[in-house]
C-alpha cells in the first residue's frame, strides 16, 4: 500500500533533482588544486626519468622522511607511481604502505635523484663538447 505519490524518477540516476539537496560521495572528496595537481604530474614524469637512470644501476625507489613517523619510508618505483596516481585520482595521499624490509642501500633520496639525473644531463652535455676535438680512446 502506498500512501504517498511514488517519485516517477525514484532510482533513475537521471533525476533532474538528484545531487541538489543531498551531498553526494563527491562532495566528501577534496580535489587538489591546479597547482597541487600539476606538482603530482611533475613528481611522475620526474620519477619516470629517474627509475630510466637509476633503475639500471641497481637503485629500487626513493626514500621520504615520513613527518608522521618521524622515519624514513623507503618506497618501490611502482610504489611511488601507485600512490602519485592514487591521489591525482582521489586527491588524498593513500596512507603510506612503504616497501617491506627493505635494504637502504637500495633506496635513494628525491634531492640525489634530482642531483643525479642532473648531473647525467651536464656529464652528456660536457662529453657532446669535448669530443668536438678529440676522438674517443677505443675500447
Ligand atoms: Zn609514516
Amino acid at each position: 500500500m502506498h500512501e504517498e505519490p511514488i517519485d516517477p524518477f525514484n532510482g533513475d540516476p537521471a533525476d533532474p533533482s538528484a545531487g541538489l539537496d543531498e551531498p553526494g560521495e563527491e562532495t566528501d572528496l577534496d580535489p587538489l588544486s591546479e597547482v597541487e595537481r600539476q606538482d603530482v604530474l611533475e613528481d611522475l614524469a620526474d620519477l619516470e626519468i629517474y627509475q630510466a637512470l637509476l633503475g639500471p644501476v641497481g637503485v629500487r625507489g626513493l626514500v621520504i622522511e615520513c613527518e608522521d613517523c618521524r622515519e624514513p619510508h623507503y618506497f618501490d618505483w611502482d610504489l611511488l607511481r601507485g600512490n602519485l596516481r592514487h591521489l591525482l585520482s582521489s586527491g588524498r595521499p593513500r596512507v603510506h604502505e612503504p616497501a617491506y624490509d627493505p635494504d637502504p642501500d637500495h633506496y635513494v633520496t628525491w634531492e640525489y635523484a634530482r642531483g643525479y639525473a642532473d648531473g647525467v644531463h651536464d656529464t652528456l652535455t660536457e662529453t657532446a663538447d669535448e669530443n668536438e676535438g678529440e676522438a674517443e680512446t677505443p675500447h
